[in-house]
């Protein structure tokens, strides 16, 4: 799954290098403000943006999630299933990102991962023969950017950390093993229901929507939630990510790691039930109800 190639590429082009690299492999690379290609690789881009990469957008830019989502970002479908995605959105009619400025980047301190990334793509891959879910990287060599031909060579723990990338991936791994596993049980587990995509969407993207949903007597009449944890939750918006995808995963694939009320599932099955005798009924009234008129003839 590729979450960090950030320019959009010709089809049957690929600028990513067939070799893959570890965290000890030694790269050619250096980006700075004074090469002639700068910025280059910020009106071509392609940027799919994490559940983290929102929390730090919408914060530098001081808007809630749902003004950032609908100002700066462009949905579309990650999978065959419609699993919502976002991708950065451009200028009107070109394919530059929308905060590139005269100066630079726009957002520089709070650049989504892909960007933090460039020119190394990263991918999380899944080892044969068993569960673990592992990192791979590549280079990413677009005919454009110069970096590539200067001198400077670094290793990619060195770019790593150079970039800041720890903090993000610690933030975006549970959110990246959630759609890696969806996507691996493939139509083992069905097609995903409209409730738990607009979930998803919710726990990925709209954070401030999820704290409110928490605080929520619906929310509170399943999940049991100490009081002093609720309120880190509302303080603490990197915590409360953490629990958006843990309660994702509790959701879609039964993962128990929230705490849900003992009597919650045989309240909802009570509630089921009754649903179910209430549209039981009605169907025999209307049927007795056929019956008459049949015999009566009105
Ligand atoms: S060197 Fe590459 S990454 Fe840096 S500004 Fe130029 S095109 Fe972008
Ligand atoms: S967010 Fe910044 S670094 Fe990333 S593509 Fe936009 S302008 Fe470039």
């Amino acid at each position: 799954m590729s979450i960090s190639a950030k320019p959009a590429s010709p089809p049957q082009a690929s600028p990513i290098q067939p070799v893959e690299l570890a965290l000890d492999s030694v790269f050619q690379f250096r980006c700075h403000k004074d090469i002639a290609c700068f910025n280059a690789c910020c009106r071509n881009i392609d940027l799919q943006l994490t559940s983290y990469d929102i929390l730090r957008l919408k914060n530098c830019l001081g808007l809630t999630s749902s003004e950032f989502v609908g100002r700066y970002t462009i949905p579309f479908e990650m999978d065959a299933h419609g699993m919502p995605g976002l991708k950065m959105a451009t200028k009107p009619g070109t394919s530059e990102c929308i905060h590139l400025t005269e100066e630079g980047c726009g957002v520089y301190e709070d650049r989504p991962a892909a960007c933090r990334y460039y020119a190394l793509g990263n991918m999380a891959v899944r080892k044969k023969g068993s569960g673990e879910v592992e990192d791979a990287y590549f280079v990413v060599r677009e005919e454009y950017c110069l970096g590539h031909e200067e001198t400077h060579e670094q290793t990619v723990a060195e770019y790593r950390v150079e970039q800041g990338l720890d903090k993000y991936d610690e933030m975006n791994s549970h959110w990246r093993r959630l759609i890696l596993k969806k996507r691996s049980a493939g139509p083992a587990v069905g097609s995903p229901s409209e409730r738990s995509l607009q979930l998803f969407d919710m726990c990925s993207y709209d954070l401030d929507s999820f704290r409110e949903f928490i605080q929520s007597p619906k929310f509170k009449e399943v999940v049991e939630l100490p009081p002093e944890q609720e309120q880190e939750l509302i303080d603490n918006e990197e915590s409360l990510l953490e629990f958006a995808m843990r309660f994702l995963e509790q959701v879609l694939f039964g993962v128990n790691s929230v705490k849900v009320r003992p009597d919650a599932r045989e309240k909802r099955i009570k509630e089921r039930q009754e649903v179910w005798d209430q549209r039981r009924q009605q169907q025999i009234t209307k049927h007795q109800e056929n019956l008459q008129k049949q015999q009566y003839g009105n």
